[in-house]
């Protein structure tokens, strides 16, 4: 018989299991991270914006996570946290709620070490981000309006048939993953000043916060939808209550849910927290895209538009921003082409 979980009591209000350590990871971690990414994956290219360095009098560098098989930077996480498994969970494998990405490295992980994963998706997920899941073998299982119906779902699975439950945020692997981006800014561009962060689960801040931020002393800003201020009110005020404001268009931003152990780490280390509206990066994904043909999901955008918002504040500075995902549908970039 399948082994059977009982979740343990949780901090924040999603479900947690025996096997998630809330610690959150330490710079040391990331480095120790590297090693097994720097096996799986490619190191992503660092290039200049002469676009947003010229409209800002700055010196703005991509970080071009784009370019990951994934085409999201999540995947850092999913190999490292596989990587360090252990094997009692070789069967019946992984189980991820997502609502395209996360899932995405879930996926690519499993496949990469050879064992089976699940992933719950809400019902109108991204076709393409679910493509790309069933291209890495993964099994897709759509569930309810929202990720957190999906989450519920992938939740009680995980109690009843025994999957190791890949949390997306309160995974102190994923966090040490996803932070080996920051680490190969440092190398690139040890003179960066400041980095503008998307946040979602916050997991990509935090690994900014622990690199750039602990290692070349820049600052961490952190930028999140107004319309899905989750993360930002958990920031700004220290609860872990659920937010009722869920409405952002951008799907890798779309949690209501604040995570413990990010949380705890954006509270001792991030410098900043900013909101911008749907609008906004609705109008960056655009311009970005006019101006150098960098083609960034909605997520992404977030950061360059609170760049584009901060105007002077920036002047000669050395900027950096993550392209944290490239996996918009041709129809929705059409209609944001359009306007
Ligand atoms: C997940 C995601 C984010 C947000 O990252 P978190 O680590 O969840 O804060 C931003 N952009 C893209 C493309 C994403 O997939």
């Amino acid at each position: 018989m399948a082994p059977q979980y009982e979740p343990v009591e949780s901090p924040d209000a999603t479900t947690v299991f025996p096997y998630h350590d809330l610690e959150p990871p330490t710079t040391a971690d990331v480095y120790r991270a590297r090693e097994v990414v720097a096996d799986r994956l490619p190191e992503t290219p660092l290039v200049r914006s002469e676009w947003l360095s010229a409209e800002l009098d700055a010196e703005v560098y991509l970080k071009r996570e784009d370019t990951l098989p994934t085409g999201a930077f999540k995947v850092r996480g999913g190999v490292t946290l596989v990587a360090d498994l252990n094997p009692a969970f070789r069967e019946p494998g992984l189980i991820a709620a997502s609502t395209g990405n996360h899932g995405g490295s879930v996926a690519y992980a499993a496949r990469e070490f050879d064992l089976p994963a699940t992933v719950c998706v809400p019902e109108d997920a991204n076709p393409g981000k679910v493509r790309a899941m069933e291209r890495f073998d993964a099994q897709v299982v759509r569930h309810g309006a929202t990720f957190d119906d999906a989450r519920e779902h992938a939740e009680r699975l995980a109690a009843e048939d025994g999957y190791r439950y890949v949390h997306s945020a309160n995974e102190p692997d994923l966090v040490a993953g996803v932070g080996t981006a920051g680490l190969e800014v440092v190398d690139a561009l040890p003179d960066v000043d400041v980095v503008f962060c998307p946040v979602g689960g916050g997991s990509s801040a935090a690994g900014y916060c622990l690199t750039v931020g602990a290692v070349a002393d820049a600052e961490v800003v952190g930028v999140q939808s107004a319309a899905a201020p989750a993360m930002y009110r958990a920031w700004a005020e220290g609860t872990l209550e659920p937010h009722d404001r869920m409405e952002t268009v951008a799907e890798g931003l779309a949690t209501s849910v604040p995570f413990a152990l990010t949380t705890r780490l954006l509270r001792e280390r991030l410098d900043d927290f900013r909101l911008v509206d749907d609008e906004a990066m609705l109008s960056a994904v655009r311009r970005l895209y006019e101006a150098e043909q960098v083609l960034m999901e909605v997520a992404c955008a977030a950061s360059v538009a609170a760049l584009l918002e901060a105007g002077d504040e920036v002047a000669g500075r050395t900027v950096v921003l993550p392209v944290s995902g490239r996996n918009l549908e041709a129809e929705k970039l059409r209609s944001i082409l359009d306007g």
